[in-house]
């Protein structure tokens, strides 16, 4: 009996090491209402704090670098407490000194997947995520600005002993007196100790973002440091929709370059119903809500016939998303329910975030209006993981969107249709990674008649391949 018992509990050991092992790979946190990424570089406001970046050498516990480059990014006004406190250190001659900052969410699955299981104790599980990946976390010491030597404390950064808890009572006078410098100025501030790490502090607001996955390369808020784009206009463009016979408006923007090549310049700022084009953004929040578990979860389609035969079965995320099956979406957003809805659109700042009509396909009726510039703009924001939405929805909805892939590049996008109008509301929007590049697109055009349905695409990619983007 006892055997039989240790052998259900080791199988239980290893059912759930197991099973976790798996959850930590597909699954972070699902979480509501979180904020848009407004991550700042900490040198950048003030240039005196030193970095000491461990991860980003082989000198922290995973024996090797992880970062690659050595950077420190915190949310806005995380950032601006740490550069206050900074600058009360420095009337003493003194300084702070940064080992780690924001953390995007693969480093930490990363270093999950690297250390042993005995380490496993010291690193933040992927599936819950940490602090840091929502740039909220900072590890930080204190440094005497004329030697640029690091003041003594009661342990060193990240030796995982009791010398490290922020109350332990040993060590010598001059260690403990600085570490409570450094505790005091931070919590001043609005920063709160771990309870086991004297050099790491939780930002207040943590709980207001998400846990994002955005590379150091994008950290950085690009609305908040870039220069306005340039706009370039192509009116002979216009050819494009002549040779398809159809009217509309195509907008491209170059990321790299911060530019727009656009024809016509009259449609750019103009506001349209999404319509399918907000499965972009609806299968997001369908995923980070947990209203829908994943893309293979099957919705039973309850025999009402749709005018397009291609909706008229049972649909997952994925297959509701490539045939644009309306009922799908109406479905899931009734069990996200409106008011959820309503502040992942403002958290996005999605379009003019009306969700007037809510309970039927509101967005292809209804009052939610969004411009080309727009669709680009939040287009950009999806690219570089900025949105409050977890990683695993970023990553789901990016595959979903996949529309060709090349050797050369990869094309993500979204159709959608409006008939509500006259003329009907026909778009094509997504955007094309190239290498290091990526370039997005918003095509607008009116339909007519049926055929000019197809023209969408047809009018996207010539124009993309006269400028070289696709073959
Ligand atoms: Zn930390």
């Amino acid at each position: 009996m006892k055997k039989h018992f240790l052998q259900f509990t080791v199988f239980a050991f290893y059912f759930i090491l197991f099973t976790s092992a798996i959850r930590a790979q597909t699954a972070p946190p699902q979480e509501l209402n979180k904020r848009e990424a407004d991550l700042l570089e900490l040198v950048k406001l003030d240039k005196t704090i030193k970095l000491d970046i461990r991860y980003a050498t082989a000198d922290n516990f995973v024996g090797k670098a992880v970062y690659p480059e050595s950077r420190a990014f915190l949310q806005r006004d995380a950032a601006k407490a740490v550069a206050r406190v900074h600058q009360k250190l420095k009337e003493q001659g003194l300084g702070l000194v940064i080992f780690d900052g924001y953390r995007p969410w693969t480093i930490t699955k990363l270093f999950w997947e690297t250390v042993t299981p005995e380490q496993r104790k010291f690193v933040a599980d992927p599936a819950k995520g940490s602090k840091h990946n929502r740039g909220c976390a900072v590890d930080l010491s204190i440094f005497e600005l004329k030697t640029g030597q690091l003041l003594p404390m009661p342990s060193g950064y990240d030796e995982f002993t009791t010398r490290a808890s922020p109350d332990y009572v040993g060590g010598t006078a001059e260690e403990i007196k600085n570490r409570e410098l450094l505790r005091n100025l931070m919590e001043a501030e609005g920063f709160t100790v771990n309870p086991n790490e004297w050099w790491h502090f939780d930002y207040k607001d943590w709980e207001s973002y998400a846990i994002y996955d955005i590379p150091f390369s994008k950290a950085e808020n690009a609305d908040k440091t870039k220069p306005k784009p340039e706009i370039e206009e192509r009116k002979e463009w216009k050819k494009f929709f002549d040779a398809a016979d159809v009217t509309g408006g195509i907008y491209i923007y170059d990321l790299q370059k911060n530019k727009y090549t656009i024809y016509d310049r009259q449609r750019m700022n103009k506001g349209f119903v999404p319509a399918s084009t907000s499965k972009i953004i609806h299968s997001l929040i369908f995923l980070d809500s947990g209203a829908v578990a994943d893309e293979n979860e099957i919705f039973k389609w309850d025999g009402t016939k749709q005018r397009i035969a291609a909706w008229n079965k049972d649909h997952n995320l994925r297959s509701a998303f490539q045939v644009s099956a309306v009922w799908f979406y109406v479905e899931a957003s009734k069990r996200v329910g409106r008011e959820k809805m309503q502040k992942y659109y403002d958290a996005s700042n999605y379009g003019n975030r009306s969700t007037n009509g809510f309970g039927s396909a509101y967005w292809v009726k209804g009052n939610l209006l969004i411009t080309p510039r727009e669709q680009i703009e939040f287009l950009v924001k999806l690219y570089e993981n900025r949105l409050p939405f977890s990683p695993r929805a970023i990553s789901i909805v990016k595959d979903v969107m996949i529309n060709e892939k090349t050797d050369k590049y990869i094309l993500r996008a979204k159709t959608g249709w409006s008939d509500a109008y006259t003329p009907n509301v026909g778009w094509f929007v997504g955007y094309v990674e190239k290498g290091n590049d990526a370039y997005f697109f918003a095509t607008e055009i009116d339909i007519k008649k049926d055929e000019d349905a197809a023209r969408r695409q047809i009018v996207t990619k010539n124009v993309l391949r006269s400028m070289k983007i696709i073959e």
